[in-house]
């Protein structure tokens, strides 16, 4: 699976996928940037469309730029979308993927009608932009399955190579301890299986745990600026754990390190760790922040490692409980997981069995 970093336009830095950075993580293939960030700066978005999105951000040309849409800040801010401007941007700066200039999220306490509603209208727009590389888009939630029939009921749509799933934080991973929402899980499994030869992505993963809930469902990308955003907050992410409070910072006190922790975090191998160890994840100011965007990141992408070497070693079944901490998201992982192992037996079987 394809970890996608989000970024922002505001600050560029750490510059993690930049061979001459400080900061360089050699296994990042992409990177994610907003509309939205380009709309508010006008100069950096002539520059984009003058050069090429890589070239005006600096960014190598074997790293894939993921643009967003932006429309879930667009509508948080009651601002309108400015669909023939992100058109032409679209047109002019080449982003390696780019889904549908608009759509329309549903929130969970939206009544089924509004929930319908948001679908019809999201569903016109992919249907507007069945052209040119744009990439359909689908919201998980109550809606998911009707998004399918509408898909497949459309040539044109039916045919893309890929697909981006949205909403996934609200409606599934905010509130997940009492599994109501096996059948949103279901109804993801199903969604993979019905487009199985398409690439899926889900916008805005979170943190480690996350992941495996994704690579158990066999998505092909996920984007998260949760490396950023916790590094801004002084966190700190460990493999296979949440999320932990390094520097105060701000309001928010995470859990701090134990003495084990600490241990694993000493013989880190991300770039900023190895340059400056604990005290620079530590520091205050830039610095502090681009060391611990680096950390974060870092472990994102050494955890989507470690979740495809175990499921390729078919041992992740049992690993998984070993490695991951009491993650308020291991009721939907072990669901996934004994929905896969359900599926493994009556794969085995279905060979074996001499009626076959
Ligand atoms: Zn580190």
């Amino acid at each position: 699976m394809q970890i996608v970093a989000g970024t922002s336009l505001k600050s560029l830095g750490p510059r993690v996928w930049d061979p001459n950075s400080q900061y360089h993580i050699p296994s990042l293939t992409a990177v994610m940037v907003s509309y939205a960030d380009f709309h508010h700066q006008p100069a950096q978005r002539r520059r984009a469309m003058e050069m090429g999105i890589h070239a005006s951000l600096g960014i190598p040309d074997n790293i894939s730029v993921f643009l967003d849409n932006g429309a879930f800040y667009f509508s948080m801010r009651g601002e309108a979308i400015p669909i023939r401007d992100y058109d032409e941007f679209v047109e002019n700066a080449h982003p390696s993927w780019r889904p549908i200039p608009r759509d329309f999220i549903p929130a969970p306490n939206m009544s089924l009608d509004e929930q319908r509603q948001c679908l019809n209208r999201t569903m016109r727009v992919n249907r507007d932009y069945q052209h040119n590389g744009y990439v359909p888009v689908a919201h998980i939630g109550r809606m998911l399955h009707e998004y399918v029939a509408k898909i497949k009921a459309n040539a044109q749509l039916v045919a893309k190579p890929r697909i981006a799933l949205g909403a996934i934080v609200p409606n599934l991973l905010r509130a997940p301890k009492a599994l109501p929402y096996k059948h949103i899980l279901d109804s993801l499994i199903q969604f993979r299986n019905d487009f199985a030869d398409k690439k899926i992505h889900i916008f805005g993963i979170g943190g480690t745990a996350t992941l495996h809930f994704a690579m158990l469902l066999k998505i092909d990308s996920v984007d998260s600026s949760g490396w950023r955003n916790r590094a801004a907050r002084g966190i700190i992410q460990l493999p296979g754990s949440g999320d932990r409070s390094i520097a105060e910072l701000g309001s928010w006190k995470g859990r701090a390190l134990s003495r084990q922790e600490m241990k694993i975090l000493r013989e880190c191998l991300c770039p900023a760790c190895q340059q400056e160890g604990v005290r620079g994840l530590k520091a205050d100011g830039v610095r502090g922040f681009r060391n611990r965007a680096t950390h974060n990141l870092w472990t994102l992408l050494e955890e989507a490692k470690w979740i495809e070497e175990n499921l390729a070693a078919g041992i992740y079944k049992e690993a998984y409980k070993e490695h991951l901490d009491n993650t308020i998201y291991r009721p939907l992982i072990e669901y996934l997981v004994n929905g896969l192992l359900k599926n493994q037996v009556s794969e085995k079987s279905k060979v074996r069995s001499p009626l076959n």
